[in-house]
């Protein structure tokens, strides 16, 4: 008898028959319409200039699509999601109106999992899981659908081969996002390799010193602890370091990162015993890095200041805040219900966790509003904040310049 396959990556071959959901869940007309426009929409004496890259990525497109097909492919089946697919509220409460339980909701994976029968099907998100919930759910036989995306695949390929080469993987990242610790779970595939994640420059800089100082790994430890493997000892593991990245951070930062280290382990061992003790390839997304450039280039084009559309929660959103606050006001926010008025907006500060409210955010007179959003943001979304700026200035779409 031919074995049911219980484990899928590749689509159904359904898409056909879930554009239409797609188009009515994420759409926008408006955002097509500012798009042909060259990313322009005037009105009067406001003018909104969309990024050249922004939204859904080809990583967040095909995830969510698979998770459509999922649904359609196994309508009678009980279907779980590990954790949000992506990192924006809109998407995933629609994935729980299509029936998908969040197995994020339990208070531990391990709890999640008394729920999880071999009939079941069970999605893994666009950031991956780690090494230990693939064989968990393995173990109990239920169908999964990988979703991970392929750009997170090429990292995972990167650090396997760390490990394998005898390597302890640096990664610049947050270690407790669900691609991080994907990414560290496969940094330690065999025995004795080990991972260490540094988070930004600063902590760049305590690695820098303890290896210039050659000593203090308890202090060491202590300052990064958990964002290392088990059992990992700076004394040992730090001798040769290969360097990876959540996809999502900041890639100046991330270069920054590779260049200092690159520096230290130059002057510890010397040009030609480099390549022995220090690694390095690029792994941040392309999609993370276009949609970068783009707020660089809006920038340039001489904004008054930037909206950017995106969850809280979501790293690339945030980093795309983070280059625009530099230079001009930027207002993270989540959706259009954050604009209250033109006088108030609700949005979260770079590096705070928590929403806050502003006032007299958009300046009377001539303005040029800067727009984008994360790459897991729906263009309806965007859609609805164009549409709700204008609001604000009591303008309608139909004054736009043509
Ligand atoms: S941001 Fe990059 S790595 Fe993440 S899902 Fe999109 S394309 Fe893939």
């Amino acid at each position: 008898m031919k074995q049911e396959t219980r484990y899928f990556r590749k689509g159904f071959g359904l898409k056909s028959g879930i554009q239409p959901e797609l188009r009515r869940d994420y759409h926008s007309a408006l955002v097509d319409r500012i798009q042909a426009r060259e990313g322009l929409l005037v009105v009067h004496d406001l003018t909104l200039r969309l990024a050249v890259e922004f939204g859904f990525c080809y990583g967040v497109d095909r995830a969510v699509e698979y998770a459509y097909e999922t649904r359609k492919k196994f309508p009678g089946r009980k279907l779980f999601i590990i954790g949000e697919i992506i990192h924006n509220p809109h998407v995933n409460r629609r994935l729980r109106e299509m029936g998908v339980g969040f197995m994020s909701d339990a208070a531990s994976f391990e709890e999640a999992l008394e729920r999880v029968r071999s009939e079941d099907v069970v999605i893994i998100p666009a950031f991956g899981a780690t090494t230990s919930e693939m064989e968990a759910l393995a173990r109990i036989g239920c169908i999964r659908v990988d979703t991970t995306c392929g750009s997170v695949l090429n990292v995972w390929k990167n650090v396997d081969r760390y490990s394998r080469e005898g390597f302890t993987s640096v990664i610049h990242g947050k270690y407790d996002h669900e691609e991080t610790k994907a990414t560290a779970s496969r940094a330690i595939s065999r025995p004795g390799s080990h991972f260490l994640i540094v988070r930004d420059m600063e902590e760049t800089e305590c690695v820098a010193r303890f290896l210039a100082n050659n000593g203090g790994a308890s202090a060491f430890l202590d300052r990064f602890r958990p964002a290392f493997s088990p059992r990992f000892d700076p004394d040992r593991d730090l001798d040769k370091i290969g360097l990876a990245n959540q996809t999502t951070m900041l890639s100046s930062e991330s270069l920054a990162i590779g260049a200092r280290l690159k520096q230290v382990y130059l002057a510890r061992y010397g040009e030609a015993d480099l390549r022995e003790h220090f690694r390095s390839f690029d792994t941040i997304c392309s999609a993370t890095q276009d949609r970068q450039d783009a707020v660089e280039g809006l920038l340039e084009s001489g904004i008054d200041l930037m909206v950017v559309i995106g969850g809280y929660n979501s790293s690339n959103t945030n980093h795309l805040a983070e280059i625009a606050a530099d230079r001009v006001p930027a207002f993270h926010i989540q959706d259009a219900l954050c604009i209250e008025s033109g006088e108030r907006i609700r949005h979260k500060p770079v590096g705070e966790q928590a929403e806050v409210t502003a006032s007299r955010w958009l300046p009377a007179g001539p303005v040029t509003i800067g727009l984008t959003a994360g790459a897991s943001t729906p263009n309806n979304k965007i859609g609805e904040v164009a549409e709700r700026i204008l609001q604000c200035r009591n303008y309608r779409l139909e004054e736009a310049c043509p």
